[in-house]
């Protein structure tokens, strides 16, 4: 039973950041971990009393909120009372992976807790990351192997959290499963386009070791579907697996075709950050693509955008400027239009905000101005207004802006449809997602689908709960049964 009267007792508080003339000197995690100290800043005993703010309402929204509906006061409670075996066992009964998000979730269960009615929901995402912290430091995530091997072949195409979810959760119900990644490395955004400062890279490692263990088999370096000699041609994928799941990810993305597009200078964000990941690991002193001493436009305000200003800081920008055609959110939510428990839509200062960088709302970029040597040099912006939902410029306000380095994080269009895709015939439909049916199934028989390829770009949560579904899908399909939980479907939508 939750202490009902806890949320009376403690306020909401989270650990504190490290200071960001600390951190913008390196790359680690900007909040410090336990073994560099964080049980000074913030004990054990004060995730406890945190977790001790659930009152176990009755109705938990942050159930609905969560897409893997994680059983967040039951793992609230054991925590509370200091019980982290347990509370381990039923975070994992639902999240295969915790640790990502703990760390990178926006937290929609906290939107819509009881206690967020008054701002001030239960830190439900620190809990989490307390938990498995703790249950990694205790050595209690050991590897779970099938107790019997169904002798089927399923191949899961991409390594990022929809595909390691799909991999994990049916390497355990006995099949033998192979992931192949094109990178060199395994996890997708995870390991090259989420930088270090926010997950650390190790978080990941650890948990493929766990992966390897149980039996899944990774091959880096090959494009299914791609032309090279070291690639698998989509008839050899089909010839040799009894099953696949597709989670390539929504890996185009969204360009500017503004003039002067062809300018140096100017890249996506996904050209740049990957670099920085490297940089930040070590792997490359020199990254091709770099922020040093330049002044930096980072053209989109969301997540991707914020990782190219903490990389660009990092870096030794001169001055980052990121813009947003959409006007400012407000500081709380409007009780009218996003009422509780939907998502909140409200201004939000990540980690990388907090370091500098100015922000501008309601602006268009209308064109690219180059130094007459072939590189950008500023751009050309108006301010926008909205008039029957388009952005129409306010004439008189066009000013340049002066720019060295354009990053482009307007999002992402979608899978990349040649190869692969192609090869296989399967259907995608007008948002450029590949489509699939209410069993996570394309238009190709035994050919799942899952994560961002299918769902569009959204969340690591989502990509987790996808792939965990598409698993449970493809056992059904493969063994005729399964005991695999499906915690979302393919036209799940966020409270929002
Ligand atoms: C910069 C950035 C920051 C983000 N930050 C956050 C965050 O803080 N929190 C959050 O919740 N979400 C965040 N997101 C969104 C989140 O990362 C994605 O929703 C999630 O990673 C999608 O997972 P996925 O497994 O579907 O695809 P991905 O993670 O994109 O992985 C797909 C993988 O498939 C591989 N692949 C594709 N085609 C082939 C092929 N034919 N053969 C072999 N391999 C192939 C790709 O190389 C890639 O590694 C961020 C996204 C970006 C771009
Ligand atoms: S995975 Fe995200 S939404 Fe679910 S409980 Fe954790 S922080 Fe909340």
């Amino acid at each position: 039973m939750a202490d009902a009267t806890g949320f009376l007792k403690h306020e909401r508080a989270l650990p504190p950041r490290r200071p960001v003339d600390v951190r913008i000197l390196d790359w680690k995690d900007v909040y410090l971990s336990r073994e560099s100290g964080e049980d000074e800043v913030f004990p054990v005993d004060a995730v406890r009393q945190q977790a001790a703010r659930c009152m176990d309402c009755g109705i938990p929204f942050c159930h609905h909120g969560c897409p893997l509906g994680n059983l967040i006061p039951e793992w609230n409670d054991l925590a509370r009372r200091d019980d982290w075996g347990d509370a381990i066992e039923r975070l994992h009964a639902t999240n295969n992976f915790p640790e990502f998000t703990g760390k990178l979730c926006p937290a929609p269960c906290e939107g819509s807790c009881v206690l967020n009615l008054q701002e001030s929901p239960v830190t439900i995402k620190q809990i989490e990351w307390e938990i498995i912290d703790q249950a990694f430091m205790q050595g209690t995530v050991s590897p779970q192997p099938p107790q019997e091997r169904t002798g089927k072949k399923v191949a899961v195409i991409g390594s990022g959290p929809a595909g390691l979810a799909a991999a994990q959760q049916l390497t355990r119900a006995g099949h033998d499963v192979t992931v192949y990644e094109r990178a060199d490395r395994v996890g997708g955004l995870l390991r090259y386009g989420i930088p270090e400062f926010k997950m650390e890279k190790r978080l990941l490692d650890r948990r493929l070791d766990q992966m390897r263990a149980e039996g899944t088999r990774f091959v880096t370096g090959v494009e299914v579907g791609g032309s090279g000699e070291d690639d698998l041609s989509a008839d050899q994928l089909r010839a040799e697996y009894d099953a696949v799941v597709l989670a390539g990810g929504a890996t185009v993305g969204r360009d500017l075709p503004a003039p002067g597009r062809e300018l140096g200078g100017i890249h996506l964000a996904m050209e740049y950050l990957p670099f920085g990941n490297r940089q930040a690991l070590g792997e490359l002193d020199e990254p091709p693509i770099t922020a040093e001493g330049k002044h930096v436009v980072i053209i989109g305000g969301g997540d991707t955008g914020a990782d190219c200003l903490g990389t660009a800081h990092r870096q030794g920008a001169a001055s980052v400027t990121q813009l947003e055609i959409m006007p400012a959110p407000p500081d709380r939510r409007d009780a009218g239009s996003n009422p509780w428990p939907t998502y909140p839509l409200i201004m939000r200062v990540s980690s990388a905000h907090e370091e500098g960088g100015e922000r501008l709302y309601a602006v268009n970029t209308e064109r690219f101005l180059g130094d007459g040597q072939g590189n950008v040099r500023a751009l050309l912006l108006n301010e926008v207004e909205r008039v029957d939902g388009r952005f129409e410029k306010v004439e008189g306000t066009e000013r340049e802006l002066k720019a060295e380095l354009v990053l482009l994080a307007m999002g992402f269009t979608g899978a990349q449809r040649e190869g692969l895709v192609e090869a296989l015939g399967a259907e995608v439909d007008g948002r450029g997602n590949v489509v699939r049916d209410a069993d996570f199934m394309s238009t190709v028989p035994g050919v799942f689908v899952a994560g961002d390829m299918g769902r569009g770009q959204s969340l690591i949560v989502w990509a987790i709960a996808e792939g965990r579904s598409a698993a449970g899908a493809a056992d059904s399909w493969l063994t005729g049964d399964s005991m695999l939980p499906r915690p979302v479907t393919p036209t799940a939508v966020p409270l929002r």
